[in-house]
């Protein structure tokens, strides 16, 4: 008997928190605005010459989540500098967090199964870029740029498209009880990029990343999709590129958008602007 492609799966999920402010200065936090550019200042700019000052409140918002996830808490931690050039990141970098982040090694318990936490990290968002065809021109609208922004990485546990909805739709329960963030996928406050590879016995295949799902139904459809174009290349004896795809919406397919980076790519280095930060038990 010809054993069958086994679909393994892991999520990259990032998730906006509900502060008052943002990350790094003291703009109001709200992504939601629909008049572009009133929520900026020179910090989350990036003008040459300012310095940022770390939210304590996001911090204790992922430090939290965490601990909702069966994470351990990291006893000490630092930023370090993303480098990369994009018209929605004005300082040429965004503060991450690579080396060291705030939660490891955590769990979540999907109907008795159980998808392990690699790592939950805090970073600030981008700017938003809008394009407009007609005029043939793009703007950018930084009331997003620095709000605080939290990076959830899973194992390769999930095994299946609904099993992947389930593990999104319950963290978007418990960050919602835990009052984190409000989670709203169709409105950018939960962003699920979802790495899907087909292997046959223990052997993990090359995965694909997949980008652009703007809801719960996307999760699961992108996956179903995915999993059928990967079987056929498999099946006619092709190779799976290692990349990145995209997701429409509309047509129900997944696109080809770029390779993908590694870390080494990034330059990660210690944000110099910025101290570790010492996580005290007790606050
Ligand atoms: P990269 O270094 O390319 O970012 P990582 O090992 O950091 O890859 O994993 C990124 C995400 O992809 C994680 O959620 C992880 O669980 C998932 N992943 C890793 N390997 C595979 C695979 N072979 N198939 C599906 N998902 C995978
Ligand atoms: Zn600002
Ligand atoms: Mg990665």
């Amino acid at each position: 008997m010809r054993e069958k492609y086994l679909p393994t799966i892991g999520l990259e999920i990032h998730i906006e928190l509900k502060t008052r402010s943002k990350m790094f200065c003291s703009c109001k936090n709200d992504s939601q605005e629909k008049e572009p550019n009133i929520n900026i200042c020179p910090v989350c700019l990036g003008h040459p010459g300012t310095l940022p000052v770390i939210n304590k409140e996001a911090v204790r918002k992922v430090i939290k989540t965490g601990i909702a996830l069966n994470c351990k808490i990291a006893p000490w931690s630092f930023f370090e500098r993303k480098n990369y050039f994009y018209p929605d990141l004005p300082k040429g970098y965004q503060i991450s967090q690579y080396q060291k982040p705030l939660c490891e090694n955590g769990f979540l318990i999907i109907f008795g199964k159980k998808i392990r936490i690699r790592r939950i990290h805090l970073e600030e968002d981008t700017a938003r870029s809008i394009h407009l065809k007609e005029e043939n021109a793009s703007l950018v609208d930084f009331n997003r740029a620095g709000v605080p922004l939290m990076e959830l990485v899973t194992e390769p546990d999930i095994t299946s498209p609904k099993e992947a909805e389930d593990f999104a739709k319950e963290l978007k329960l418990i960050l919602r009880y835990l009052e984190v963030s409000e989670a709203d996928m169709e409105k950018g406050q939960m962003r699920v990029e979802a790495n899907i590879s087909l292997g046959k016995g223990k052997k993990l295949g090359k995965k694909v990343e997949i980008k652009n799902l703007n809801s719960f139904k996307a999760v699961r459809k992108a996956l179903e999709y995915e999993i059928e174009r990967q079987k056929k290349i498999l099946k006619k004896g092709g190779e799976i590129v290692q990349e990145t795809r995209g997701w429409d919406d509309k047509k129900e397919i997944t696109f080809s958008q770029r390779w993908i980076e590694e870390a080494k790519d990034y330059r990660y280095f210690p944000e110099p602007d910025l101290p570790p930060l010492k996580i005290s038990r007790f606050q």
